[in-house]
């Protein structure tokens, strides 16, 4: 048997000239004929702002995805690997993946690194006096959850779009395109969801869930939010919390009471027994979910978390 190799074979040469003529001159087969951007997104809501910016360009991968909490992840062998090949590694910031900085180093990552929040300016933990956290920070923690203000995923956005220009500058009109589409989508659901706020009188917008992830939402939209846990799910309840938790409850007569999808729905239920409300069902506070399940998007999961809301506090 012979072996005929391209070069001595000037038909299959002739063949490849003029496929890369063909590309060269025309971009949509260019950009097919090149690898997609390999991008890693620390978690699922910003699996889809990333996707959604992207489009076809980018190849995403997910390190935490749907239904699993990012605050107490940790990474896998395979997951490093993943990492260590990637071109683009975005996260969200402000202490939200603590596990960030030596998975980066474990996976020998010399590349970009977007930090999707930055410019954003965090908030704190409030309620950190009140139930102090037994991980002994030394700081008052920020708060990690920007992107439950429409408003915040707009920078998300722009600074996601900046670092997919740097990344692969062939593409960046595209990028450009994709997140003034997005934004655009963005600025009629924050529309939406203060619409449907505007329509609640203001001392009846209060609200308990398992953590404290609604710190930006609360903010943004004039909600009031308590929760048995802090800004992150790496510490306890106290039950001195819990107990305080359950007089306010009473003497407000909050009747919204959610479990977030990450979240063990014991405690919730324990305060709902206490407190004689009944829980109304989940939120997504830090991960969408599935497909199949109502809040597989950012945008599905920012209109879905306010029908929810806004129908509790009505006792609907
Ligand atoms: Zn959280």
């Amino acid at each position: 048997m012979t072996r005929t190799t391209s070069s001595s074979n000037p038909r299959r040469a002739a063949l490849i000239a003029t496929g890369l003529s063909l590309a060269l001159a025309s971009p949509t087969l260019w950009a097919q004929a090149t690898a997609p951007v390999k991008a890693v997104a620390s978690f699922s809501i910003l699996g889809d702002l990333v996707r959604q910016v992207g489009g076809e360009r980018v190849a995403v991968e997910v390190l935490v995805g749907p239904g699993s909490d990012a605050h107490v992840f940790q990474p896998t062998p395979a997951q490093a690997k993943l990492v260590g090949q990637a071109q683009i590694v975005f996260s969200n910031g402000l202490g939200f993946e603590g596990w960030m900085s030596r998975l980066l180093g474990t996976a020998g990552y010399k590349g970009r690194h977007i930090v999707a929040s930055r410019g954003i300016k965090p908030l704190h933990d409030e309620a950190a006096g009140g139930h102090p956290h037994t991980g002994g920070h030394g700081h008052e923690e920020a708060d990690p959850h920007a992107w439950q203000s429409v408003p915040n995923v707009m920078v998300y956005v722009g600074n996601i779009a900046k670092g997919l220009c740097e990344a692969d500058a062939s593409g960046c009109d595209s990028y450009q395109r994709n997140a003034a589409t997005y934004n655009a989508g963005l600025k009629a659901l924050d529309t939406d969801i203060r619409a449907l706020w505007a329509a609640i009188p203001a001392t009846q917008r209060k609200v308990i869930t398992s953590h404290d992830a609604f710190g930006y939402y609360a903010s943004a939209y004039g909600v009031k939010f308590l929760a048995p846990q802090g800004v992150s799910t790496d510490s306890e309840a106290s039950a001195k919390g819990v107990a305080q938790l359950v007089r306010q409850i009473k003497k407000e007569q909050i009747k919204a009471l959610f479990v977030e999808s990450i979240s063990d729905p014991r405690l919730i239920a324990q305060i709902g027994r206490e407190t004689g409300v009944k829980p109304a069902g989940e939120l997504f506070s830090d991960s969408l979910s599935d497909a199949k399940d109502p809040a597989p998007s950012y945008l599905t999961m920012m209109r879905f978390n306010t029908t929810a809301l806004t129908q509790a506090v009505r006792g609907e």
